[in-house]
C-alpha cells in the first residue's frame, strides 16, 4: 500500500467498531485491523440487534468506540433481492440510521459506511463514476437495496455538512472471499457458480447451469483487498462524497465461468438459463479517485479465485448458507 496521500484520520491507539465483524467484509476488515496498532471492539448479532435503536445507543454509550466501520447489512445475490426485497429495505435502513445516528451522539471521531456499486443508475456510461449518484433510474432487480445503501450515503453527507463530522461513504464493487455466502439461491454469483462448478465436478456432470445470459460483465474484488481499502481510507479521505473501490476491469459471466472452471480444475458445457435475470449489464466502476490518493488492488482475479477455491474446499462443511 502507497501511503502517497496526507495523514487525515490517525487509527492509532483508537478503538475502532467493525459492525457485522463475522460477515465477508467484516472479517477481511478483522484480518486487517490486526495489522494496525488499535484495539478492535466487536458484539455479536445474539448480543445486539442493530436494527434496534434503544440496544444500539446503549451499546455506543457502554463501549465508547473512537471510530466505526459500518460492515453490517443484509446482503444477497441477484435473487436473495428479489425475493426479499422488504427485509434488504428495512434491515438496511434501520442498521445504517441506528448507527450512524449513534455514531454522531457518542462523539465518534471517524465513521466508514460501505455501500455497494448498486446505487448508481442502471444504464449510464462505464465505468462509472462516484458523480453519476441519483443521475437516473436504478436497475429493478435489486432497487430496496440500493435506495437503502443510497439515504446511508445521504445521512453521511448530511452529518458531514449539519455536524462536520468525518462520516465517509465506500462503494465496493461486485466482491468475493473467505466467508462469503454460499447459498445456492440467494449468493452471489461468484460464490455460485464456484459451488455449482465444484457439484458438477464431484458427480462428474456433463454440464453446469449459469443463470441469465452471459453477457452482463461484472467487475470483481478480492475482500482482502476491500479490506485493505478501507483502512486506507479511514486514514486518507474525508470529502462527503462516496468513493468507489474496484479493479477497474471488467469480464462478462459466460468468461468468469471460464475462469472459474480453469480454477476449479473442471471444463463441462455451460447451459444458460434464461428465465433467470440478467440485472445490470455492465457496472465497472471509475476507480480513478482511489488510485490518485494512492491506494490500487493488488490481487489479481486468477490468483484470488484460486485462493477462493482453497478455502471452499477447507470450509465446505461448515460453509454460510
Ligand atoms: P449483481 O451483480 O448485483 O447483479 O448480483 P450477483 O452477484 O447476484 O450477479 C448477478 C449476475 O450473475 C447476473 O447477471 C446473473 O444473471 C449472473 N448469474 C449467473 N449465474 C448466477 C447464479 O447462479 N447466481 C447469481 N447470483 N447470479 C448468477
Amino acid at each position: 500500500m502507497t501511503d502517497a496521500a496526507s495523514l487525515l484520520y490517525d487509527l492509532k491507539g483508537k478503538r475502532v467498531w467493525v459492525a457485522g465483524h463475522k460477515g465477508m467484509v467484516g472479517s477481511a476488515l478483522m484480518r486487517r485491523l490486526a495489522e494496525e496498532d488499535c484495539t478492535i471492539l466487536t458484539v455479536d448479532r445474539g448480543k445486539l440487534d442493530l436494527r434496534r435503536q434503544d440496544l444500539v445507543e446503549c451499546w455506543f454509550n457502554e463501549h465508547k468506540p473512537d471510530a466505526v466501520i459500518l460492515a453490517a447489512a443484509k446482503v444477497g445475490g441477484i435473487q436473495a433481492n428479489r425475493s426479499l426485497p422488504a427485509e434488504f429495505l428495512y434491515d438496511n435502513l434501520m442498521i445504517e440510521a441506528n448507527i450512524i445516528n449513534g455514531a454522531y451522539q457518542a462523539g465518534v471521531g471517524k465513521l466508514l459506511f460501505l455501500g455497494s456499486s448498486c446505487i448508481y443508475p442502471r444504464d449510464i456510461l462505464v465505468p462509472i463514476s462516484e458523480e453519476h449518484l441519483l443521475t437516473g433510474p436504478l436497475e429493478t432487480t435489486n432497487q430496496c437495496y440500493a435506495i437503502a445503501k443510497i439515504a446511508g450515503i445521504k445521512l453521511c453527507q448530511a452529518y458531514q455538512e449539519q455536524y462536520q463530522k468525518n462520516f465517509i461513504s465506500v462503494m465496493p464493487t461486485n466482491l468475493y472471499g473467505p466467508g462469503d455466502n454460499f447459498h445456492p439461491e440467494y449468493s452471489h454469483v461468484p460464490a455460485a457458480l464456484l459451488r455449482r462448478i465444484h457439484e458438477a465436478k464431484m458427480a462428474k456432470n456433463k454440464s453446469v447451469i449459469v443463470w441469465g445470459t452471459g453477457t452482463p460483465r461484472r467487475e470483481f474484488l478480492h475482500v482482502d483487498d476491500m479490506a485493505d481499502a478501507c483502512v486506507f481510507l479511514m486514514k486518507h479521505y474525508s470529502e462527503k462524497g462516496p468513493i468507489n473501490v474496484g479493479t477497474g476491469s471488467d469480464l462478462a459471466i459466460a468468461d468468469f465461468v471460464s475462469v472459474l472452471q480453469d480454477v476449479v480444475g473442471y471444463h463441462c458445457a455451460v447451459e444458460f438459463n434464461h428465465e433467470m435475470p440478467d440485472g445490470s449489464p455492465r457496472k465497472i466502476l471509475d476507480v480513478s479517485k482511489i488510485n490518485n490518493l494512492g491506494w490500487t488492488a493488488k490481487i489479481p482475479i486468477k490468483d484470488g479465485l484460486r485462493k477462493y477455491y482453497q478455502w471452499f474446499l477447507e470450509n465446505i462443511d461448515h460453509l454460510r448458507k
